[in-house]
């Protein structure tokens, strides 16, 4: 389970338990005030009631002691004459009766009566007013005559349905011819008042409790005297046996079947008054409360959990997230990483914390990689960095297509220096030195990275007084030169070391990549080479690679002493290699290649001693050796029928230094008794640009002479067309490299473009290195008829050669027919 699911599954029902708690404790206190509420309505509404009822007959009270002391009542009373009584008096109280009545209509009659009981008077306000049944009219006196002073009684007469307050008060009055000092009053009759409660309907009809609530007015029996209620029915028994009717305390009873909460309250002796309201209205509203209680109970749930929710997130989830992202990060070496926990509790205290410690990885691993990768001496990179660098500097060259130098230093005399002026002096030299090469080259003045950026060069140092330079940005052997001249000249300011004025030299050994070496560790070896052939020729001064200084010193003294001896004891061979035309079929020519046939290590090919020979000068006598030989053999051969094949012989550029090559060309050519036209002789770019003047002066000779010239390996090295317009050349070899290689676009098309080219030009083109059909098949098509390779033959022994020419013949013809299919 996830964190943010743990702790919202834990705090969820600790927040939720407490809200759902109070929604309901508070749906519960509001429906209680609720109730309470509708419970205080009705007690307030029956109050009302009851206080008019009271207010009504307090009224009444006074007003029947005011109408009773009326002195035309007075006199009617004491007036013993009936006959006056009625005829003179009563007129004048009955309107005096009527007066009242105007003014309180409620008093529905006003009677007078005698003290036996017998009614003599009587106002009624409305005639169909009913009259009372005999007999509680009967029990009305009773009472009124029995109390001492006023009476008040409320009827209902069931008979004439009747319904009435009634208050009667006794009339005493004194006669004019009493002695006043009497103390008993006599009693001269009552004056009675009905009263219709009107207002008590009234009250009922437009009081209401909440919705479908009301009051209603009963007698002691139950009989409903006034009420709103459709159907309520005239009687009420059930209700009235209730044991709280009256005492002001809520009941709930069925009325008309529904449930229903009452609250009664008697006013006047016998009369009740009731309010009701359906308990399901109380319901209702305690429902409607329950669904709002719940309603926002549910929305403070859910704000409060969403609230919750982005908390945990904010305050955990996310910062934890990012921590362990960025400790994946760094896990996998990204110390850059920085942590973003800007906040001050204890995520932000581990955020710190993980952020010092990412510092201080880095800042180790920076130390690590300090002495790892750097001297620490000098503070240079060290030979690991350069071990690492080099490859990819030179991967990125081949990408560019470009340059790349390698400088291999070696202080001439830090040795002695060390031996004589100490170790301090000896590690201050060397300081010096790493500083001063830095200023000679193009630096980063940051950090060098183990990869290069393609901007800089290196200076690492290898060990002891050995430093060696990469320069991934040189354009040409000249700006390698320019360079290590500058490295030179620094190297040889003076030193003061401890007082001593001290000069110091150096060797520099060059190797270019690609010429030198196609991978790092084949340029190191021939920079380590030429730093040697540097030291070895004067010390101070620097060398470019070359072949020839591969051999070394020893092996190349025991080498040049036997090569001196093997062309004194004729242990050279010439071995033929046909060049076919494809057009005849036929053998157009042969290349005659040199093999030394050593008593003890077999055949050796020219590549093994050809440096030795060209540095040692040895390749002069050799090649005059190869030469005759070579025209012999031709001489032989046209003799043997192929009277129209060319035969080429390689010259090397030292045999060119010979001023002579001319005129020996010349002789041997007369001596052997050849036409100049069968010989042709191959040289190299690298040969003209040696020397162009004495090249082109010897070419011009040999070409005057008649001898075809054929520039070799063309394609790799300087491809100048100017040659080819200022020296008499006659034919190119494209070199084997490209022929090897027609797999790749670009070669292909340098191939196309040399033999377009030689055609324009009109030289003659050779393939050289032919070894597959594929390879034949692309060049005859490209119009390159003249090929040479091991396709058709291997450079083999002259006794060979003859019987070479069927195999070509079946090659030719063989490869010929497919085309012509191919084509089709
Ligand atoms: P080169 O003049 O470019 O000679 C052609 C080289 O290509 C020969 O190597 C030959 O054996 C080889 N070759 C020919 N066809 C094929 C092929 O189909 N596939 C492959 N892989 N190689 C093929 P070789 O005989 O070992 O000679 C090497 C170099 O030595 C020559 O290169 C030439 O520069 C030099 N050399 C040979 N003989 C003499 C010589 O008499 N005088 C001088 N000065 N140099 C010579
Ligand atoms: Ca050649
Ligand atoms: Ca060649």
């Amino acid at each position: 389970m996830k964190l943010q699911t743990k702790i919202i599954s834990v705090l969820m029902p600790l927040m939720i338990v407490p809200l759902l708690v109070t929604g309901w404790l508070s749906y519960r206190q509001m429906a209680r005030s609720v109730e309470q509420r509708t419970v205080a309505e009705m007690q307030a509404k029956l109050a009302q009631a009851a206080v008019e009822v009271d207010t009504t007959l307090v009224t009444a009270r006074a007003n029947l002691e005011l109408f009773a002391n009326a002195s035309l009542l007075s006199q009617y009373l004491l007036t013993p004459d009936a006959e006056q009584r009625y005829t003179v008096l009563q007129k004048p109280l009955l309107r005096l009766f009527a007066s009242y009545q105007a003014a309180f209509p409620a008093y529905s009659e006003i009677r007078v009566l005698l003290p036996d009981g017998t009614e003599d008077v009587r106002r009624r306000n409305r005639l169909d007013e009913p009259r009372l049944s005999a007999d509680l009219d009967k029990a009305f006196f009773s009472a009124l005559s029995a109390a001492q002073g006023q009476h008040a009684a409320f009827v209902h007469d069931e008979v004439t349905g009747r319904v009435a307050f009634l208050l009667g008060a006794p009339i005493r009055l004194r006669g004019p011819d009493q002695d006043p000092l009497t103390t008993v009053v006599p009693l001269r009759g009552y004056l009675v008042i009905g009263v219709r409660p009107d207002f008590m309907a009234a009250r009922v009809h437009g009081e209401r409790i909440g919705k479908q609530g009301s009051l209603f007015v009963t007698d002691d029996h139950g009989h409903v005297l006034y009420h709103r209620l459709d159907g309520l029915g005239a009687t009420l028994p059930a209700i009235m046996h209730h044991e709280t009717v009256g005492h002001a305390q809520p009941f709930v009873a069925p009325i008309k079947g529904t449930e229903t909460i009452l609250l009664s309250r008697g006013v006047f002796e016998n009369v009740k008054l009731f309010a009701m309201l359906p308990v399901s209205e109380v319901l209702a509203d305690g429902k409607a409360l329950g669904t709002w209680a719940a309603l926002v109970t549910l929305v403070a749930i859910a704000v409060a959990a969403s609230l919750l929710f982005l908390f945990v997130r904010l305050v955990l989830v996310r910062p934890i997230q990012e921590l362990s992202r960025a400790a994946h990060e760094i896990g996998e070496g990204n110390l850059e990483r920085r942590i973003l926990i800007g906040r001050k509790d204890e995520v932000g205290e581990l955020a710190t914390a993980f952020d010092d410690m990412r510092r201080n990885l880095a800042a180790s691993n920076e130390r690590v990689r300090q002495i790892a990768y750097f001297d620490q001496l000098t503070g240079v990179p060290n030979r690991t960095l350069f071990h690492e660098f080099l490859p990819e500097a030179i991967a990125q060259t081949r990408l560019r297509n470009d340059k790349l130098a390698l400088l291999l230093l070696d202080t001439d005399n830090f040795k002695r220096i060390n031996d004589t002026l100490g170790h301090d002096a000896g590690d201050r030299l060397l300081r010096e030195m790493a500083a001063r090469l830095e200023s000679c080259l193009r630096t980063s003045r940051k950090r060098p990275g183990v990869t290069p950026n393609g901007e800089h060069d290196l200076v690492a140092r290898l060990g002891g007084d050995e430093f060696i330079c990469v320069l991934p940005l040189v354009k040409s052997r000249t700006t390698a030169g320019m360079v290590a001249r500058r490295i030179l000249d620094a190297a040889t300011q003076p030193l003061d070391l401890q007082g001593h004025e001290v000069l110091v030299t150096t060797s520099i050994g060059i190797a270019l990549y690609p010429d030198d070496g196609e991978d790092a560790e084949e340029l190191i070896k021939h920079a380590d080479i030429a730093m040697y052939e540097a030291k070895r020729t004067g010390k101070n001064t620097s060398r470019f690679y070359a072949p020839a200084m591969a051999i070394n010193y020893a092996e190349r003294l025991a080498l040049e002493g036997e090569l001196r001896r093997a062309l004194e004891r004729g242990e050279f061979r010439l071995h033929y290699q046909p060049i076919v035309d494809l057009e005849s079929g036929d053998i157009a020519g042969a290349e005659a290649l040199l093999r030394w046939q050593h008593p003890e290590r077999g055949t050796i090919a020219p590549d093994a001693f050809m440096a030795v020979a060209e540095a040692t000068g040895l390749i002069r006598g050799i090649g005059v050796w190869v030469l005759r030989e070579a025209c012999h053999q031709l001489k032989a051969w046209m003799a043997a029928g192929l009277d129209a094949m060319t035969l080429s012989v390689n010259l090397s550029s030292v045999q060119f230094q010979d001023a002579e090559l001319a005129t020996r060309v010349a002789e041997t050519l007369d001596e052997v008794g050849l036409p100049a036209r069968r010989l042709q002789v191959e040289l190299t770019e690298s040969t003209i640009i040696q020397s162009e003047t004495a090249v082109a002066e010897l070419l011009n000779k040999l070409h005057a002479r008649g001898v075809r010239i054929a520039l070799d390996d063309f394609g790799t090295g300087y491809s100048s067309l100017s040659y080819l317009r200022r020296f008499p050349i006659d034919a190119l070899k494209i070199d084997k490299s490209f022929v090897s290689n027609l797999g790749d676009a670009s070669d292909k098309a340098i191939v196309q473009a040399i033999i377009a080219m030689a055609e324009s030009l009109r030289l003659d083109v050779t393939a050289e290195g032919v070894e597959e059909q594929g390879q034949l098949d692309f060049l005859r098509h490209s119009g390159c008829h003249l090929i040479q390779g091991y396709w058709f033959a291997k450079p083999s022994p002259p006794e060979q050669f003859l019987s070479l020419r069927n195999q070509i013949r079946e090659r030719c013809g063989h490869s010929a027919t497919r085309m012509r299919v191919a084509d089709a």
